[in-house]
C-alpha cells in the first residue's frame, strides 16, 4: 500500500478506499493506493500554497533552479528502467515503448525546461508619454495537473516541467489506472532538491480526487490531457468554483492522407506504426487513413500483411510489437466500436477480435484491426476509438481529402504524404490541426508545441508555447 506524496513525503490517505492497480496483460496485483479524500487533495493544495508563498522555490536563484531541474532528470534517467517496467506493468505497453516513448521523452522534456528557467523574462515597451513601461512574467500559483493512462510519465513531465520552470507549485493527479510512476518521480524530485510541498501527488479516481483538486478554491490553473467528457466537467468545476485557468489537451480522429506519388513503401511503414504503436491508445494515432484511389488496393494490401505478422502479446518480452490494451472497459469499448463498423457496411479486411490464445486470455489483448470502404460518416470515421483500430477512407483529390480530413469534431494532428511541394502545403495550409506532418508521422519533439484545434482542446503543451499556461504578465508603469 503506498500513499500520496504531499509536503516532500509518502503520507497516508485519511480515507479508506483503496484502488487496485493490476497489470492489464497478466491481471495479477501490482500495488494498492488510495483514492484521495477532499481532505487529502485539501492537505496537498495547502502544501502547495505554503510552499509558494513561501517563495521556497520560486524565490531561489534561476540557476539553482535549473541545476535542480538537471538532477531530477539525472535521477529519472538513473532509474529508467524501473520506471519503464512499471509503465510497462501498469499500462500493458510493451517494456520498448515505455522507455522510447514515454520515460526517455519525458526525461528530455525535463532538460529543456531547465534550459528556459533563466529565459522567462519580460520586455520594455516604447509606450507614449513621460513612462517606462516594463512587463514581468509572474509563476500563477498552484497548478493541478490531471493527467491520463496513455504516457503516463511523459504527459506528467509536459506539465510538470514548465510549471516548476515558471516558479509555479504543483498537485499532480495521475490516473487511477497507472499511478506508479508519478509517485517515483515525486520521490526523485525531494531527492533532487525541490523543497517540500513544492511537487505533490494525490493518487485517485477523477470523480473524486480529480474533481476536488477541478473545483478547489486555491489552485490557480489545471493543465490536463485526456477525454472531451473530462473536459466539459472541468470547465464546470471552474466556472463553479475561482475561474481557475485551464488548458485542455483532448482526443483526436487523425488523418494520415496518402497521395500516389508519395514514397509508399515508408508511408506504408508510417500508417502502420501511426495506428498500432501504444496499441493505438494514442490521441495522435494516424486512426483515419485516407488513400488515394489510384493505389488504395495496393496500399491497403500491404499494410494488411503487414498486421497479419504483428506479434501481439507479453509486453515485457522484447520480441512483442503490440501488448495489452490498458483494461476490460477499454477492451470492450474497442470491441463496440469494430462491432458498429461491421454493421454500417465497412469491409473488415483483417483482425476484428480479442486475442485469447494461451496466456493472453488472461488480459485484454486485441488484433490488429483494419477496416477498408470506411464512409467518412460512419461512426468509425467520426469517433475517437482509442484502441488498434484503423478506418482506410479512399479519395480522388486534394480538395475532397481536406474535406474529409477536416469533417470531425476534432483537430489534433495530421499527416500527409506526397512528393509534390504544392499539395503537400496546399493540405497543410488547408487541414484545421495542431500539428501537420509532411512525409512523416508522429515528429514530436520538447521544442516543438503540441495541442489541439476545435475540441482538441485549446493551449499548448511543449515549446516555449506552454510557458503561457504557467505565467501571468504584469505591465509595470513608471512615471519618469
Ligand atoms: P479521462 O478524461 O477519462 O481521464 C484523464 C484524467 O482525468 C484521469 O486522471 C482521470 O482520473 C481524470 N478525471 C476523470 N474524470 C474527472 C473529473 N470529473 N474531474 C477531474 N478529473 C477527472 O481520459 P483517459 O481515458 O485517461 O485518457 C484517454 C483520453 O485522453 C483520450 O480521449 C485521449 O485522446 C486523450 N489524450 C489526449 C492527449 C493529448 O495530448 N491531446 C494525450 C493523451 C491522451
Amino acid at each position: 500500500m503506498t500513499g500520496h506524496f504531499i509536503n516532500g513525503a509518502l503520507v497516508p490517505s485519511t480515507g479508506a478506499t483503496n484502488i487496485e492497480v493490476r497489470s492489464p496483460a497478466f491481471g495479477e496485483l501490482i500495488a494498492t493506493v488510495p483514492d484521495a479524500t477532499p481532505d487529502d487533495v485539501d492537505r496537498a493544495v495547502a502544501a502547495a500554497r505554503a510552499s509558494f508563498q513561501a517563495k521556497s522555490w520560486r524565490g531561489k536563484d534561476s540557476s539553482e533552479k535549473e541545476l535542480i531541474l538537471w538532477r531530477l532528470a539525472d535521477l529519472i534517467e538513473r532509474h529508467k528502467d524501473e520506471l519503464a517496467r512499471l509503465e510497462s506493468m501498469e499500462n500493458g505497453k510493451t517494456l520498448r515503448e515505455a522507455l522510447r516513448a514515454d520515460v526517455n521523452p519525458g526525461i528530455d522534456a525535463i532538460r529543456y525546461y531547465a534550459g528556459w528557467v533563466r529565459r522567462i523574462y519580460g520586455e520594455t515597451i516604447p509606450v507614449d508619454g513621460p513612462f517606462l513601461n516594463y512587463t514581468l512574467r509572474e509563476p500563477v500559483g498552484v497548478v493541478g495537473a490531471i493527467v491520463p493512462w496513455n504516457y503516463p510519465t511523459c504527459i506528467a513531465t509536459w506539465k510538470f516541467a514548465p510549471a516548476l520552470a515558471c516558479g509555479c507549485s504543483v498537485v499532480l493527479k495521475p490516473s487511477e489506472l497507472t499511478p506508479l510512476t508519478a509517485l517515483k518521480i515525486a520521490e526523485l524530485a525531494s531527492e533532487a532538491g525541490i523543497p517540500n510541498g513544492v511537487f505533490n501527488v494525490v493518487t485517485g479516481y477523477g470523480h473524486t480526487a480529480g474533481e476536488a483538486l477541478a473545483r478547489h478554491m486555491d489552485v490557480d490553473k489545471i493543465s490536463f490531457t485526456g477525454s472531451i467528457r473530462t473536459a466539459r466537467s472541468l470547465l464546470k468545476a471552474s466556472a463553479e468554483s475561482n475561474l481557475k485557468r485551464l488548458s485542455l489537451e483532448l482526443g483526436g480522429k487523425n488523418p494520415n492522407i496518402i497521395f500516389p506519388d508519395a514514397d509508399l513503401e515508408a508511408a506504408a511503414q508510417s500508417a502502420f506504426s501511426g495506428i498500432f504503436s501504444n496499441k493505438g491508445e494514442v490521441c495522435s494515432s494516424g486512426s483515419r487513413l485516407l488513400v488515394h484511389k489510384d493505389i488504395h488496393d495496393r496500399f491497403l494490401d500491404r499494410l494488411v500483411d503487414r498486421a497479419k505478422k504483428m506479434k501481439v502479446g507479453n509486453p515485457l518480452d522484447p520480441e512483442t510489437e503490440m501488448g495489452s490494451q490498458i483494461s476490460r472497459q477499454q477492451m470492450d469499448r474497442i470491441l463496440g466500436y469494430i462491432q458498429s463498423g461491421i454493421a454500417e457496411g465497412a469491409h473488415l479486411a483483417c483482425g476484428g477480435g480479442r486475442d485469447t490464445e494461451g496466456d493472453k486470455a488472461k488480459g485484454y489483448f486485441i488484433n490488429p484491426t483494419i477496416f477498408s470502404g470506411v464512409q467518412p460518416h460512419m461512426k468509425i470515421a467520426q469517433e475517437e476509438i482509442f484502441g488498434p483500430v484503423l478506418a482506410v477512407i479512399p479519395f480522388s483529390g486534394v480538395d475532397e481529402a481536406i474535406e474529409i480530413a477536416n469533417g470531425t469534431i476534432y483537430g489534433l494532428v495530421s499527416a500527409v504524404w506526397t512528393s509534390d511541394i504544392k499539395t503537400a502545403h496546399r493540405v497543410a495550409a488547408g487541414i484545421q490541426a495542431g500539428s501537420v506532418w509532411i512525409n512523416t508521422y508522429n515528429g514530436f519533439d520538447s521544442a516543438s508545441p503540441f495541442g489541439g484545434y476545435k475540441q482538441s482542446g485549446y493551449g499548448r503543451d511543449l515549446g516555449s508555447y506552454a510557458l503561457e499556461q504557467y505565467t501571468n504578465v504584469k505591465s509595470v508603469w513608471v512615471a519618469l
